[in-house]
C-alpha cells in the first residue's frame, strides 16, 4: 500500500471506503481514529437510502444469536457492545428478554441448550423487567449483557464522528471500476463495503431478504428487545425513542428488496399483537425490507480480490460484527496483520506474495 510522507512526519496511509452502510462507516471511523486519511464514497444521495443497514433492528445480541450461529459470531460479537458504547451514546445496555407463549414453552429449553450467559426467570422477574408484559408470560430467558441501538441514529453518528476526525463522506458518488482504478493509481487503498452491490465481484455472495414493520404506540413501553420463540413465526420487537417499535423480521432466500408481502406483514403484526394486544392500537409507521448480504456459511469475510479489500457477508449480524471486522481491517492495512478467523486464506497468501 502506498502512503505519503511530508518532511519529518510519518507517512499517512490513504484509504477510500466504498459504501456507507454499517460495514463501510465502522471501517471509516476505525481507520480515521488511527490517523488514516479516509474518504467514503456512497452512491445514494442520502444516508441509508439503499442500505440494508437502514432496515436493521439494531440488536447487539451475541448470545441470543449463538443459538443459531457459529461460535465465531458470539466471539467477535462480544467486541461490539463496548465499541458502540464508545462511539454512539445512544447504545442501550438493558439486555434481551426471550419469551415463549404457554404452548411453545418447550422452545425456551431448546433455545437455552444452544447458548449461554442467560438467566432463567419467572413471572415476577419478567414483570419487574417489563411491566407491560406482566401476567402474560410465566417463563423467560434473560440475557443481561446484551444491548441494542437505533441503527439510523447510529449510522448518522458514525458519519459525524468520521467527519470530525477529518474524513470526507461523499454521497451520490458511484464507486465504479473506473473510479476505483483512478483512486488506486493516485495511491489510495480501496476498501469495498458495498454489501450486495459487490455480487458481481464476489460470486459466492447471496441475498437474504428481511421484512419488517415499524409501529408507534406511546401507551406501551419496553426497555429492551424482546424475542418471542415460535417454530414457524419467531418474532422480535426492538424499542426505539418516541414510542416507536421495530417488529422483525422475515428471513427469505431472495434479493428482491422492493417487495413486502401481505403474508409477511400479517404474520409480523399477528405475532406482535399476541405479545400484547395493546399493539392492536398502534399506528403503522413504516413497512420495509432489506436484503442481507451473506456467504454460504452466513459468516462475514475480509477478502482481497483484484487489488481491493472486500468486507462483506454480514448476514443478520451487521451491527453486531462490523466493529470487530473494522478493527481487523485497520490491523491488516496498518500492520499487515493476519486474522485467519475472518480472512480468506487464499487471499491472505496472495497479498503476501
Ligand atoms: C430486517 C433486518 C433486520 C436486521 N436486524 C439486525 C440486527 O438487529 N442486528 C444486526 O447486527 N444486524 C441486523 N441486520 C443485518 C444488517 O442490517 C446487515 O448485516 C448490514 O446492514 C450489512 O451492512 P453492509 O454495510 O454490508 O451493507 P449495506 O447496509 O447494504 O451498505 C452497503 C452500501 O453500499 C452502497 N453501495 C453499493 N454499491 C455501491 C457503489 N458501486 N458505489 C458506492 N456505494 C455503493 C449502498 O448504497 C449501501 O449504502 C438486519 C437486517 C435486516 C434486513
Amino acid at each position: 500500500m502506498k502512503a505519503t510522507a511530508t518532511h519529518g512526519e510519518p507517512p499517512r496511509v490513504k484509504v477510500t471506503v466504498i459504501g456507507a452502510g454499517v460495514a463501510g462507516l465502522t471501517c471509516a471511523v476505525e481507520l480515521a481514529e488511527r490517523g488514516v486519511d479516509v474518504e467514503v464514497l456512497e452512491r445514494s444521495r442520502s444516508l441509508g437510502e439503499s442500505a440494508c443497514s437502514w432496515q436493521a433492528g439494531g440488536m447487539l445480541a451475541p448470545w441470543c444469536e449463538r443459538e443459531s450461529a457459529e461460535p465465531l459470531v458470539a466471539q467477535l460479537g462480544q467486541e461490539a457492545i463496548g465499541w458502540w458504547v464508545d462511539k454512539f451514546p445512544g447504545t442501550v445496555r438493558n439486555g434481551t428478554l426471550v419469551l415463549a407463549h404457554g404452548r411453545d414453552v418447550a422452545e425456551l429449553s431448546e433455545f437455552a441448550a444452544r447458548t449461554e450467559r442467560f438467566e432463567r426467570i419467572g413471572r415476577e422477574r419478567i414483570a419487574e423487567l417489563e411491566p407491560d408484559l406482566a401476567e402474560r408470560f410465566s417463563q423467560a430467558l434473560y440475557f443481561p449483557t446484551e444491548a441494542h441501538l437505533d441503527p439510523r441514529a447510529a449510522l448518522a453518528a458514525l458519519v459525524d464522528r468520521a467527519v470530525d476526525l477529518g474524513a470526507r463522506v461523499r454521497f451520490g458518488v458511484n464507486g465504479s471500476t473506473g473510479v476505483i482504478r483512478e483512486l488506486q493509481s493516485a495511491g489510495r487503498t480501496v476498501v469495498n463495503c458495498t454489501g450486495l452491490g459487490a455480487r458481481e465481484e464476489l460470486a459466492d455472495l447471496r441475498g437474504v431478504k428481511g421484512e419488517m414493520v415499524v409501529v408507534r404506540i406511546r401507551e406501551l413501553s419496553l426497555k429492551r428487545p424482546v424475542r418471542v420463540l415460535h417454530a414457524r413465526l419467531p418474532l422480535y420487537v426492538v424499542p426505539r425513542e418516541d414510542g416507536l417499535f421495530m417488529v422483525g423480521a422475515t428471513m427469505l432466500e431472495s434479493d428482491d428488496a422492493g417487495r413486502v408481502s401481505v403474508r409477511s406483514v400479517l404474520e409480523l403484526l399477528t405475532a406482535v399483537y399476541a405479545l400484547n394486544p395493546m399493539f392492536g392500537e398502534a399506528e403503522v409507521v413504516e413497512i420495509g425490507s432489506g436484503v442481507r448480504p451473506a456467504f454460504l456459511d452466513n459468516l462475514p469475510r475480509i477478502r482481497w480480490r483484484e487489488g481491493l479489500l472486500h468486507v462483506n457477508g454480514f448476514f443478520r449480524h451487521g451491527f453486531l460484527l462490523a466493529p470487530a471486522l473494522a478493527r481487523r481491517v485497520a490491523d491488516v492495512l496498518l500492520a499487515d496483520a493476519r486474522f485467519p478467523e475472518v480472512m480468506d486464506e487464499d487471499h491472505r497468501e496472495r497479498r503476501r506474495a
